[in-house]
């Protein structure tokens, strides 16, 4: 069981340079019966990480990690010594990617041996699995052969960067061919909005004020950083608004790329062609204004020079 375990962390650690260890004890001593063996030597102490003696903190970690693209797995030396580690795993592990609106991933393995015939004392015997069947948004897998162990932690390591793609309407990130948002039908599908990343589409939802779909370019216009048109998801756009052939009449485009130099470039070149593509559409750009809260004393010019030509009647 332990040689399948360890050859299996050796094969997705070599396979992937996202994933990495973490544990007590898993790094210099290759871990308390020996799962990890090895690793560090061959991997280094960034992918192989001897941690303190706090599980909260362990898992605390390892949701940090995977928010920066990491795709850890905790060792817990036993089963029962999760329970500092139980509100990360149950409150942020299992439902942040829900609470981001989808635009989160948490691949995140916690491995944990009990019984077996060790007879350890107190502590170590538990066997709380229940607990983590009843979580939303955890999986939970007790293999009991070694190939059972090898597949099924592989496959928990692999799962969920080789289920996500993009959304083959607004190029958003999915688990399925379409995103929710544009499954949804109660979303106003004549109304695109266009964004640089998936993560931009997080915070528009959070408004509520948005009924309608997206377009998700994969980035900003910048010549300098050789990003052209062609390397975004451009022409998509164009193909969704000013196709004749297409099922979707569309009524209007807000441009909310970022008010950096990219983006603002961006969306001018996105708005000079939908103009001559699609004059019939119309298009608009988010206001630019003051932050709710702050004081003109504080402004920059170029901001409150903007909220002053975009003021409205009130
Ligand atoms: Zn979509």
């Amino acid at each position: 069981m332990i040689e399948a375990i360890n050859d299996c962390f050796h094969t997705e650690l070599a396979r992937d340079d996202s994933v990495l260890v973490m544990g007590e004890d898993v790094g210099r001593s290759g871990g308390v019966f020996r799962a990890t063996a090895g690793l560090q030597e061959r991997f280094g102490v960034d992918r192989c990480v001897d941690t303190p003696l706090a599980e909260a903190g362990m898992l605390g970690a390892a949701v940090g990690l995977c928010m920066a693209g990491w795709r850890p797995i905790c060792e817990m030396q036993y089963d029962a010594f999760a329970y500092p580690c139980l509100d990360q795993l149950i409150t942020h592990v299992g439902r942040y990617h829900w609470r981001t609106g989808g635009g989160m991933e948490f691949p995140l393995v916690v491995r944990m041996p009990y019984g077996g015939g060790v007879r350890a004392p107190e502590l170590h015997d538990d066997s709380p699995e229940a607990y983590y069947v009843h979580t939303p948004g955890i999986k939970v897998a007790i293999p009991s052969t070694p190939a059972d162990a090898k597949g099924l932690l592989a496959a928990a390591i692999r799962e969920v960067k080789e289920k996500i793609g993009l959304c083959e309407v607004c190029f958003n990130l999915t688990d399925e061919t379409r995103c929710r948002i544009c499954q949804d039908p109660r979303r106003d599908e004549a109304l695109i909005c266009v964004v640089e990343e998936p993560s931009d589409v997080i915070p528009m939802e959070r408004t509520h004020e948005y009924h309608g779909v997206y377009h998700v370019l994969g980035g900003a216009l910048s010549p300098i950083d050789g990003i052209d048109p062609e390397d975004l998801k451009i022409a998509e756009l164009f193909v969704r608004v000013a196709d004749p052939g297409s099922a979707v009449d569309v009524r209007e485009v807000v441009l909310a790329t970022n008010p950096t130099t990219t983006g603002e470039a961006t969306a001018l070149h996105i708005a000079e062609e939908l103009r001559a593509r699609a004059p019939a559409v119309k298009v608009t750009r988010l206001a630019s204004g003051l932050p709710v809260g702050s004081d003109l004393e504080y402004a920059d010019e170029v901001t409150l020079g903007k909220a002053f030509a975009g003021r409205r009647a009130v």
